[in-house]
This record gives C-alpha cells, structure tokens and sequence, in this order.
C-alpha cells in the first residue's frame, strides 16, 4: 500500500516538491540542451562563413591567374584573413595534399577523410566533430573551391569546440547550484502559504470540537478573502447561526410552552386548595369547578395546539389536495362562531361570498378560518363589528405579492372593529406564544398560537396569510388560497 500523509498541509507539500523537482530538473534538461544546440549551430554558421568567404577569394585569385597566363600563386591564404581561435587549410581536391595552412596549425594538419573529398568534388560542404586530435573536440567544415564545374581545392576551417563545452559545463553549474536553491525556497514558500491558508480550517475543526447544543455561539474568524476556504468558513458561519436559531427557539418554545401550562396549573391548585381547606357553600363550591374546568379547557387547547405544532414540525401532518368550496368552509366556521360572536352581542356579517374552489384539505382550511374568525371575535369589544367576504383574486407575481406564485386564488378575509394591532407588533403576531397584550389576550383565551398554526396550514397549502391593521379602528386578516385546478 502506497504511503499517505495525514495532514493535507503535508500532502500538498509532497505533491507541490514532487511537481516542483520534475519541472526544474526537465527546465535544467532543456536549458543545457538548447544552449548546446544553439551555440553549435552558431559555430557551424562561423565556420562555414570563415571557409566559403575564403574559398571565394582562392576561386577569384586563381581565376584571374588564368586569365594573366600565370602560374597558380604559391601561397593562398592571406594571414590577414586567419581568424584568432580559427585554423584554416587549403587541401588539393583530387589528392588531399596540403597547399597551405594557417601559421597556428603549424606541423600539423586537419584530417581531410574520403568523405569530405567526395563531398567536396560534388560541391558540397562537410561538417565533422573529431575528438582525437588533442584534448578537445575539434568542429571542421570543408567547403569546395568552386572553378565553373571544376573543384581544385579544398578549404577547411577547423575550431576547437573548448569554447562551448566550456560555456556547458558552466550552466550546468550555475543549475546545479540555483535549482536545490530555488527548490527548497519554494517548497518554504508554500509551506508557508499552505500554513496559513489552512489556518481557518483548523479554526473551523476547533470550533466544531467546542460546539455543543447550549454552546453555538462560537464564530469562526473570517479570513477577509473570498476565496474557497473564506467561503467555507462563511458558510459554516451561517449554518451555526441558523443551529443557534433553531436552538433558541426551541428553548424559547419550551419555556412558553411550560409556562402557558404552569399559568392554569397554579391557578387549579389555589382554587383547589380553597375549596378544601374553608367551608364552602355548595354553590361556591359549584363556582370553584366551574373555574377548573374553564382551566383545564384552556390547557387541553394548549396541549392540543402544541402537538399539532409538533407534528407540523417534523413534517408528520399529510395534508390533501382536493377540490375544497371555501364559501362552503366559510359558511360553516360562521354557522360555528355566531353563538359566541351574539354573546358578546358582536354583529358578525358577511360582506361578499362568491364560489371559489380550492386544493386543499377542508379541516385545515376549516382550521385557519376559524382562527382568523375566532381571534376577530376574540379581540373585538362588544357592540363591534366582524364581516367576513370570500372572493376569487388574481394574483400578478408583483413584488408586493413575493412569496406566493402568480395566479388565481380564493381568498377569505375577515375585517373586524377591534382595537387593531400596532405597527411594530403586526410583523410578530405570527411568532409562536407572541401576544401583542398577553393580559387582555390571556383572558381572551389566547395561547399566542394560533396565527402560527394558521400561517403554516396556508403555506402547507401553498398560500399565504396578510394582515392589515390600524390602531383603535380595527384589523383585516386575508388567507389566500391556489384554486383547484383539474390536472392537479
Ligand atoms: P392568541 O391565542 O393570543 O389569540 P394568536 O396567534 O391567534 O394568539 O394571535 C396572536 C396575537 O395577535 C394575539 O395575542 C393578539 O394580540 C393579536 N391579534 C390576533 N388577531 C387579532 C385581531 N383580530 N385584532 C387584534 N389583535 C389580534
């Protein structure tokens, strides 16, 4: 099995060295191959240009010899001519005898082999490394001395190739020396970088060790970059917000809820302590459960509220889509609630009350109507008014509209004459156990749960409830609901 670092920062550190060393080592590679390429074909081009330059020259002379009737010059080579480091010969074509030589070649004598003759007879030039005429190569170039058809001569130009292998062995030096040096500072480098672009992860990991359900008020620290390890911490930032929420709420759920059920309990207990302790009148006593029974209602209500709550949390509640008569469903919360509104001796009217077929489930919808219709009666004084009206609607998708897609809905409202709801309250009424006055609303009978309710039946229905409200003039509360459509 192949060996693995545990730490990504190690990893990336054996995968960046490993790269890093590849790529100098082919860079160098390529480097000393280029620069020999280079410098060779620059001194062949020297060679051949010092040659051809002096092969014209000899052709010229001899030429002109010719036609002068004189005899061939004895001597061909100008010492003007001999380049410092280049040696030049002229050899005869036909039997390779030497006719003259730079003085720097002295005794000896450039190779010319059977090749370069051949070569040379058909006019073509040879280019020849020979490594056994002392201690270094030696790079020679013979090029013809062209007579019309004729090739009397050979020139060579020979050069020692010390020069480059020198120029070679220098760069591979200077590599040899720059490459482990660029080498280790670039894996310190990124060892460096790697370090502390991790940092945030190891914060992360830190903050993830420390979290517990009562504890998510840890933050990772933002890095101030958008790059993915800033986003990963932002994102990790908001997902512990939104546990930390969902937390609190929770234990805020907890604590009303215990609290709601603690109000009727005390008040159960005192009242029963009375009855037990004083001597009562049979007609007091009557009046003493009376009031428990009125309690123990209230604290069924709340029990049952909180386990549809519960149910409606974790998404247990199957909710159908059938064709629903809102008008019906309306008319029959109405037929449910007038006794009570005639008590109070509310006038409870209706205003319009048009067909409208939704998809939904008739309790559910019938759920959310009596809430709405409950609390206008609940929190409206005697001597008020309630008006219901159902009605179709057309939604546009505008922007006052978000949160619900354009199209035909029913929609039921109830407006009311109560005391109306303030501004900063309306956004809140929704909230779970939240009561704009927990005092009137309590001896009204409220829990602070039944907008909750009502708002997540129409959401489930894919509706939406809106509320608007002025203070001392009273309130209108609309539930829109998606009509029915066949295909559905
Ligand atoms: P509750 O059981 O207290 O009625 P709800 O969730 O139904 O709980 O309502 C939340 C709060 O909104 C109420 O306590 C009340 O203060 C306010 N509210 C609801 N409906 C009306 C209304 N028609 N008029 C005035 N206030 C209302």
């Amino acid at each position: 099995m192949i060996w693995r670092p545990r730490s990504l920062r190690s990893r990336l550190a054996l995968w960046q060295a490993g790269i890093l060393a590849l790529t100098l080592v082919v860079l160098s590679a390529l480097t000393l191959v280029l620069l020999k390429t280079v410098l060779s074909s620059r001194a062949d081009e020297a060679l051949y240009e010092y040659a051809d330059k002096t092969a014209r020259t000899i052709a010229t002379t001899l030429y002109q010899s010719s036609i002068g009737g004189r005899t061939e010059p004895a001597r061909f080579l100008d010492k003007d001519l001999q380049e410092w480091g280049r040696q030049i010969q002229v050899v005869d074509a036909h039997n390779g005898m030497v006719r003259d030589r730079s003085e720097g070649l002295a005794s000896h004598r450039l190779p010319t082999d059977l090749d370069a003759r051949v070569n040379g007879l058909k006019g073509l030039p040879t280019y020849q490394t020979r490594i056994d005429l002392g201690e270094h190569p030696v790079r020679i170039v013979t090029v013809p001395v062209q007579m019309g058809e004729n090739v009397p001569y050979l020139v060579q130009t020979a050069a020692s190739l010390e020069g480059i292998d020198d120029a070679l062995r220098r760069t591979a030096l200077i590599l040899l020396v720059l490459t482990p040096s660029v080498f280790v500072l670039s894996l310190l480098a990124g060892h460096l970088l790697v370090g502390r672009s991790l940092q945030p992860v190891a914060a992360m990991t830190r903050s993830a060790l420390a979290m517990e359900p009562g504890r998510l008020d840890h933050r990772i620290e933002a890095t101030g970059t958008d790059d993915e390890i800033g986003g990963l911490a932002s994102a990790f930032n908001e997902m512990i917000g939104r546990l930390d929420r969902s937390f609190r709420q929770i234990q805020q759920f907890s604590a009303d809820a215990s609290h709601e059920l603690k109000t009727p309990l005390t008040s159960i207990r005192g009242e029963a302590e009375v009855a037990m302790m004083s001597d009562l009148t049979p007609e007091e006593h009557r009046k003493i459960l009376n009031s428990i029974v009125i309690q123990t209602e209230r604290m069924s209500a709340i029990v049952e509220n909180l386990l549809l709550l519960a149910r409606a949390d974790s998404d247990q509640v199957n909710i159908k889509r059938v064709p629903v008569h809102l008008e019906e469903v309306a008319m029959q919360v109405f037929e449910q609630l007038e006794r009570i509104a005639l008590k109070k001796s509310i006038h409870l009217g209706i205003d319009q009350m048009d067909e409208a077929i939704v998809a939904g489930d008739a309790l559910w919808i019938g759920q959310i109507l009596t809430n709405l219709l409950g609390n206008a009666i609940k929190y409206t004084p005697e001597n008020g008014e309630v008006i219901i009206s159902v009605a179709m609607v057309e939604v546009s998708g505008s922007p006052s509209d978000a949160g619900i897609a354009p199209g035909r809905y029913g929609s039921f409202s109830v407006r009311d004459t109560g005391p109306g709801i303030p501004a900063d309250h309306l956004a809140k009424i929704f909230d779970r156990f939240y009561r704009v006055d927990s005092g009137r609303s309590r001896d009204a009978g409220g829990v602070g749960l039944g907008l909750n309710i009502a708002t997540w039946a129409a959401n489930a229905h894919d509706g939406r409830i809106t509320v608007s409200s002025e203070v001392g003039k009273g309130s209108v509360f609309t539930v829109l609901l998606p009509i029915y459509v066949a295909s559905d």
